[in-house]
């Protein structure tokens, strides 16, 4: 793993040794300073451990961390998939019922080229997710939370840096941010523990966002590339709806763009060039081929109180 620092840089290891020294437990979080640039063989560490993806949309694991996904796909992570809306409305043309069928087919390729073994759809209806209690939402994630105990979790940064315009995107950050810690206490949902799940605990979570709040890790890309470009190519229903949009701002000054059926059978090979530029600029941003940015946070944030517990009260026999 390389590293990167930007602007000022503070060394973690020495507040972390000052803070306990200090019996300070007060937690030294990843400031941002910092940056952590995994390549492949730094995610060998997620072989055979679990690996929950949460999204609202069919087309946003592919966009936002699709590269990432990818690659612990092949460290030997299993991943899954939870989709929360039905994606009913992101069509140009197309029935409501059609465009489902269409986004859940596009989604089953786009998840088959990144690896991901099992997709899980709550099917709310798009574009109304902040209409849906948050309460109601964090049941169902910590449910499959419980199921599936997953070890990380890749989902929207609730903090992230502006830009985001999508409430189902903000809903499900919200939701999501409360399951991770809601997951563990005894008393949300007793329910399920009649059905033999138990309390959960996620060991790290990557936030995603354009762009997360405070870059902490980035994945290098580069090899699976191909990989989240074809993915995203699947998703030629819900793109070429952005194609439209595009074409409607354009529109109203008075500029000309084409439509989707003058893209026409071209539409995934301008996808890929879409999304390989994408992820190129943010690798030159680090000095590698191709990139994909995430806020990583692990144990809520309380890593340095984990190991202070470990170091004080396990082992013991090394204290003077
Ligand atoms: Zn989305």
């Amino acid at each position: 793993m390389r590293r990167v620092v930007s602007g000022e840089s503070i060394d973690r290891e020495t507040n972390l040794s000052i803070a306990l020294r200090n019996c300070n437990l007060n937690v030294v979080n990843a400031s941002g300073v910092t940056i952590h640039v995994l390549e492949p063989h730094d995610l060998t560490y997620l072989d055979g451990r679990s690996v929950m993806i949460v999204v609202a949309h069919a087309d946003d694991a592919a966009l936002f961390c699709g590269g990432t996904i990818a690659a612990m796909s092949r460290a030997g992570a299993r991943m899954t998939l939870v989709r929360v809306t039905n994606d009913d409305t992101d069509s140009v043309g197309l029935s409501p019922t059609e465009t489902v069928d269409r986004n859940a087919r596009e989604l089953a390729l786009a998840a088959s080229i990144l690896g991901i073994g099992t997709i899980c759809d709550f099917g709310y209806p798009s574009d109304q997710m902040s209409d849906v209690p948050e309460v109601e939402l964090r049941e169902r994630l910590i449910r499959v939370m419980r199921e599936i105990k997953p070890f990380a979790v890749l989902t929207f940064d609730p903090h992230g840096g502006g830009g985001e315009d999508n409430q189902d995107h903000l809903r499900v950050a919200q939701a999501m941010d409360e399951a991770f810690w809601t997951s563990m206490f005894d008393k949300h949902h007793p329910e399920h523990f009649d059905v033999g799940l138990a309390p959960h605990g996620v060991v790290e979570r990557w936030y995603f966002a354009r762009p997360p709040s405070q870059v902490s890790h980035i994945v290098d890309t580069s090899q699976v590339l191909d990989a989240k470009c074809d993915a995203a190519a699947q998703h030629t229903t819900m793109l070429g709806n952005l194609v439209e949009q595009l074409h409607l701002m354009a529109k109203t000054e008075g500029r000309e763009l084409p439509r989707l059926a003058d893209i026409g059978e071209d539409l995934p090979n301008f996808i890929r060039s879409l999304v390989r530029a994408g992820a190129e600029a943010t690798g030159a941003k680090y000095e590698v081929p191709a990139a994909e940015e995430f806020r990583r946070v692990r144990y809520s944030g309380f890593e340095d109180v984990v190991n202070y517990l470990e170091q004080h009260y396990l082992n013991q026999k090394g204290d003077g």
